[in-house]
């Protein structure tokens, strides 16, 4: 069973929501990559980027903690192009099986009154860091998640073939 999907993601219709990425074997067990995608890609402005790492520490930090999913997360971090992050748990759910997950996590953001790990100590670049740019940012993909929960288009990722570089090879962004 091929399980890395052959397909590509046709990043012009993408809107925002929770994709799965790509499902992989390890062993005996399925660890699944998902896109959390906070903003449109190339039609809006992408997250702003000491946001997008104050979202990274609070995030993680609220997922690594959660005695329900704790166990089940495999990493949490930002895209390279500032659009939403990848998180990869083990198992093979739905998107739609982490809708409130990722709810409560963003909404978490909310009420935080510091950010995580954000000294020299613990973090490679302590100094960028942008709290309230992080809970406007959360607050209105929190919003959009529950305005959107019944819209099928946010689990679900437009499709196109897989890009083949000019020397050949298959094209990927993670
Ligand atoms: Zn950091």
């Amino acid at each position: 069973m091929d399980l890395i999907p052959s397909f590509s993601v046709d990043h012009t219709r993408i809107i925002p929501g929770i994709f799965t990425s790509r499902v992989d074997t390890l062993g005996d067990n399925l660890v699944t990559t998902y896109d959390i995608r906070v903003t449109r890609p190339n039609a809006e402005p992408a997250v702003d980027v000491a946001a997008m790492h104050s979202l990274e520490h609070l995030i993680a930090t609220f997922l690594r903690n959660d005695p329900d999913w704790k166990d089940e997360v495999i990493y949490w971090g930002p895209m390279g192009c500032l659009t939403g992050f990848y998180l990869i748990l083990k198992g093979n759910r739905a998107p739609k099986d982490i809708y409130e997950l990722l709810l409560n996590s963003f909404r978490s953001v909310e009420s935080a009154e510091d950010v995580p790990g954000a000294t020299a100590e613990n973090c490679g670049n302590f100094r960028m860091h942008n709290l309230e740019m992080a809970k406007w940012y959360a607050k209105r993909f929190a919003d959009y998640l529950s305005e959107n929960a019944g819209n099928p288009a946010i689990f679900e990722y437009p499709k196109t073939e897989r890009l083949v570089t000019d020397d050949g090879r298959q094209f990927f962004d993670s």
